[in-house]
């Protein structure tokens, strides 16, 4: 692990935030021969929980790792079973039930903390300089680039910056004075491990991909996870202090289950078990999103790429995948432009602010459908909506799920279960 402080050393190109997005840029500018250093503010790559399973879709997420190099590792790590993916109603009626096989075949999962980790192993060593929070960041003279100060003291310079540092980036206040805005919608994660031993029932009610339960304004959101666990994300619509508020003892493992539960009473025994026999790691993460269409004017030296640029909610499944895309499409502009970085960040930012706005408005659509009187029903039609066939510009991302197969055209119908 090397430390900021230890080598202070500015570099030309400033990385702030190890995620998806900033490692994306650092692989392809490193394939093209342009160094670049990433700081973030975990100790280590290994000090956070990275979450659970992604599916990356080849028009963004497999495509950046094409640009990176890293196809055939990317192959190595996915789980094509996890294409699986069950919608349900509270009564734990199987509304959609698409089998792996059904599925296209294109978006196969990847346990997040393995994809980072491909990632990581790309770089040479050094590159990420681990335990660097970024407390300040301040223009340098006109054209001059920026001045980093780092949560212990230490400082470096930059000519170029990326605010690669997600939801609550330190860098977007250069460029931009929009702040994510509460979605209405908080989650709470709750795990189950081993299920395939410890909670067959589970086990066999989730699958070997997703299942998503929603009735009622609330839901439960499972994903079946790399390493046997199911992860699900309890998902209710609650005022945004709600996590802070009491509501839910969450230092008390045992009464913020049943307090949990206790908002799906009525809900069929199987779907609320996955709440009630969760181990004790149960994680509120209120959900955020900047206003659709964020874009700014351009600013000598700096840009934002990923949650920095475009936080929107999971609804559709597409924030890893763009931050991925944004990281690639920057460097390949940066490789481009060799010596004139302000055209490079402007053809970067004309494409970026389209992309990002039609998948936001996706996002923003799919969480009202998910969480509207009468779901599932408006979730199945927005996926259908996307599918194959519908009237849309198909170089634009898809909906969250991915497209209608047999059982969704199925499911369009009416229960299939
Ligand atoms: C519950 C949930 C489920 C999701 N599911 C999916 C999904 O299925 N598919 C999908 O595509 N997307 C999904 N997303 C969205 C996805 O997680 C994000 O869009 C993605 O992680 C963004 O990547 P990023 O690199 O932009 O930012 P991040 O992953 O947030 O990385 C930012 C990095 O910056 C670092 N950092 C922050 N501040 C500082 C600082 N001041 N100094 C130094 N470092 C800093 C952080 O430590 C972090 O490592 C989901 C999100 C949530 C909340």
């Amino acid at each position: 692990m090397t430390h900021a402080t230890t080598r202070p050393t500015s570099p030309r190109i400033a990385i702030i935030g190890a995620g998806l997005g900033g490692l994306t840029l650092a692989r392809v500018l490193h394939t093209r021969g342009i160094p670049a250093t990433v700081y973030d503010l975990e100790i280590s790559p290994t000090a956070r929980n990275q979450g659970g399973t992604l599916d990356l879709h080849p028009e963004s997420g497999q495509a950046a790792l094409a640009e990176a190099g890293l196809s055939e590792g990317f192959r190595r790590l996915a789980r094509p079973e996890g294409e699986e993916m069950k919608i349900l109603d509270k009564t734990g009626a199987v509304l959609l039930h698409e089998a792996a096989e059904d599925a296209a075949g294109e978006r196969p999962e990847v346990d997040r903390a393995a994809l980072r980790a491909l990632l990581l192993d790309s770089l040479p060593d050094g590159t990420v300089r681990w335990g660097a929070k970024v407390a300040d960041v301040t223009p340098l003279a006109a054209g001059a680039g920026f001045a980093l100060t780092f949560a212990d003291g230490g400082g470096v310079s930059a000519a170029l910056l990326v605010g690669a540092d997600g939801a609550w980036s330190k860098v977007r206040p250069l460029v931009s004075d929009a702040t994510p805005l509460y979605s209405g919608i908080s989650f709470v994660e709750a795990h189950l491990p081993d299920v395939d031993h410890l909670h067959p029932a589970a086990a066999a009610l989730v699958g070997r991909g997703s299942m998503f339960a929603l009735a009622e304004g609330k839901g439960l959101i499972s994903q079946r996870n790399g390493d046997g666990r199911i992860r699900t994300y309890i998902a209710l619509r609650v005022p945004q202090e709600w996590a802070a508020s009491g509501a839910v003892d969450f230092d008390n493992p045992a009464a913020a289950r049943a307090t949990l539960a206790s908002y799906f009473d009525g809900w069929d025994p199987s779907l609320r078990a996955l709440i009630t026999d969760a181990e004790d790691t149960l994680v509120p993460r209120p959900i955020y999103a900047l206003p659709v269409g964020h874009r700014w004017g351009r600013v000598s030296g700096v840009t934002l790429l990923g949650d920095a640029a475009h936080l929107m909610s999971p609804f559709a499944g597409e924030g890893a995948n763009l931050a991925m895309l944004d990281g690639a499409h920057l460097a390949v502009a940066l490789a481009a432009h060799t010596g004139d970085t302000e055209a490079a960040l402007a053809a970067y930012e004309a494409a970026l602010f389209p992309r990002s706005e039609a998948a936001a408005a996706e996002s923003a659509e799919n969480l009202i459908a998910a969480f509207a009187p009468g779901a599932p029903r408006g979730m199945l039609d927005a996926m259908a909506a996307h599918g194959p066939g519908a009237d849309e510009d198909q170089s634009t991302p898809r909906s969250l799920v991915r497209p209608e197969g047999p059982a969704l055209a199925a499911a369009r119908r009416g229960p299939v279960a």
